[in-house]
């Protein structure tokens, strides 16, 4: 495969053959010039990013700490370059506030709004309040007040008490209204297609506890939502022939299938996982269904922000040595972060 055909959908710069400058290391070095990795779905507080750099990754996207902390962390210079949720929205109780690998502070609890069927006198207090912000838009606002670039809400019906619809809806609304994207854990049954019909932007993990069915992942991919892949994370927990691994492949290749935006993400914090880009998380997304082009834009796709320039990246590309082979995940592994002026073109 040569670098022309590595990207057929459009004639842009991914895939472009390159030579190392003849005054770094590895002088002279030919291979193939990409935009910066980004790994979608990291805990910066649990596992630090840091090594991931030398493992070819330039971003990442923090999807829930505390909101403090990881500000401080992502206003740091160097690499790789941080975005973030800032704090896990969930309902009272709600996962993972029970939780003891949570880190203080990084769990907003928010109460659920009066639905429409409730009592008159709920609704009444409500509106009676109306003219202030709503703890749904209090809990969104401090997220954004700390840089958050987008709103990160847990949905863990197996580990208690998730938002109902009128409160996701509220959350869309006000997140949406600041805009800022919303991306959702589902997990436990209905939950991603709660997120779905509420019109969240991402589900964080390709869903693994159950089998959706394909009119649902249709209107995820009509909707424009965008699954983040961790599915290396369900291979290591349930193993190679469990279901939870059989779910998320299976869900997650209907969705590419029909049309859906796939984001690598490996989870990074959650327990042992390599640092850098990870081979498996690869090879289990050419299981589902991934082609060459596919892989790359899952690792380069600049959400949550609309475009690559927002990340402030300085300068630096991804650099693989050697002609792209057939299989892509064990060359991807040779993926180095390189400033993009130490590069030439041929
Ligand atoms: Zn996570």
């Amino acid at each position: 495969m040569n670098a022309a055909e590595m990207h057929p959908r459009n004639d842009d710069e991914l895939g472009r053959a390159a030579r190392r400058s003849l005054n770094g290391a590895h002088a002279g070095e030919v291979g193939i010039v990409l935009p910066p990795f980004i790994d979608h779905h990291v805990h910066v507080q649990l596992t630090s990013p840091d090594r991931a750099v030398a493992g070819g990754i330039a971003g990442v996207v923090d999807l829930g700490a505390n909101p403090s902390a990881v500000a401080a962390r992502a206003a740091r210079d160097g690499l790789p370059v941080v975005r973030y949720a800032g704090a896990f929205l969930t309902a009272i109780g709600g996962y993972p506030s029970d939780r003891a690998w949570r880190p203080d502070g990084s769990v907003r609890e928010v109460p659920q709004l009066p639905a429409a069927g409730e009592s008159r006198d709920r609704r009444e207090a409500a509106r009676e309040h109306s003219a202030l912000p709503g703890p749904v838009e209090a809990a969104v606002d401090e997220q954004r007040a700390f840089g958050a670039s987008v709103v990160k809400v847990v949905l863990n019906a197996d580990a208690g008490p998730v938002f109902d619809r009128v409160t996701l809806d509220a959350v869309v609304t006000a997140a949406h209204a600041r805009g800022l994207p919303v991306a959702v854990h589902a997990e436990g049954a209905g939950t991603a297609g709660l997120a779905i019909d509420a019109g969240a932007d991402a589900l964080v993990h390709a869903p693994w506890t159950e089998r959706l069915d394909d009119a649902l992942v249709e209107r995820a991919v009509a909707a424009g939502q965008a699954w983040i892949s961790t599915l290396a994370i369900h291979a290591r927990d349930f193993g190679e022939g469990s279901p939870e691994l059989a779910f998320a492949i299976d869900n997650l290749a209907r969705f590419r299938a029909a049309g859906g935006r796939v984001l690598y993400g490996t989870d990074l914090g959650n327990g042992e996982l390599p640092v850098g880009v990870n081979t498996n998380e690869l090879e289990l997304l050419v299981r589902a269904g991934l082609e060459a082009s596919d892989l790359i834009e899952a690792l380069t796709d600049p959400w949550p922000l609309a475009a690559r320039d927002g990340w402030g990246h300085g300068g630096v590309a991804t650099f693989v040595p050697g002609e792209p082979p057939d299989s892509l995940p064990t060359w991807l592994a040779n993926a180095r972060v390189v400033p993009a002026d130490d590069l030439e073109l041929l």
